[in-house]
C-alpha cells in the first residue's frame, strides 16, 4: 500500500504488522499491558540510549551501567514504542503520517 503526502508517494511500512506481532508477543510472555509501566520502562530505555550513545562518542570515560550499544538500546525503545501502541490501540502509522504532514506543512511558505 501507497500514500501520497504532498504529491509525494511513499510506501506505507509494516508499522502495524510490527505492532500486532509485539502486541501478540507481549501477552505470550505475559508481560504487563499497564501503559502506565510500559510508559516508564520506555523512559528507562532513552535514557539507556543515551548513556550508551554518550559512552560511544567519547563523552563518558567510562559506564559499567552501559551493557549494550546505542543501536541496541534503541531496539529496545522501538519495541516499547510497539508494545505501547498494541495496548493502547494506537494505530503507528496514521499517527506518523500526521507527523509527516505537519512537519511538511511547517516549511511551507
Ligand atoms: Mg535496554
Amino acid at each position: 500500500m501507497q500514500v501520497v503526502i504532498y504529491g509525494i508517494l511513499i510506501p506505507m511500512s509494516d508499522i502495524h504488522d510490527l505492532t500486532v506481532r509485539i502486541g501478540r508477543m507481549t501477552k505470550s510472555l505475559d508481560h504487563t499491558g499497564d501503559p502506565k509501566i510500559i510508559l516508564l520502562f520506555l523512559m528507562e530505555e532513552l535514557g539507556e540510549v543515551a548513556r550508551a550513545y554518550l559512552k560511544e562518542q567519547g563523552h563518558k570515560k567510562s559506564n559499567d551501567r552501559v551493557t549494550e550499544t546505542f543501536r541496541e538500546e534503541l531496539g529496545d525503545v522501538f519495541y516499547l514504542i510497539l508494545r505501547l501502541a498494541a495496548v493502547t490501540d494506537t494505530d503507528l502509522e496514521k499517527e506518523l503520517n500526521k507527523t509527516e504532514k505537519k512537519l511538511l506543512k511547517s516549511q511551507q511558505p
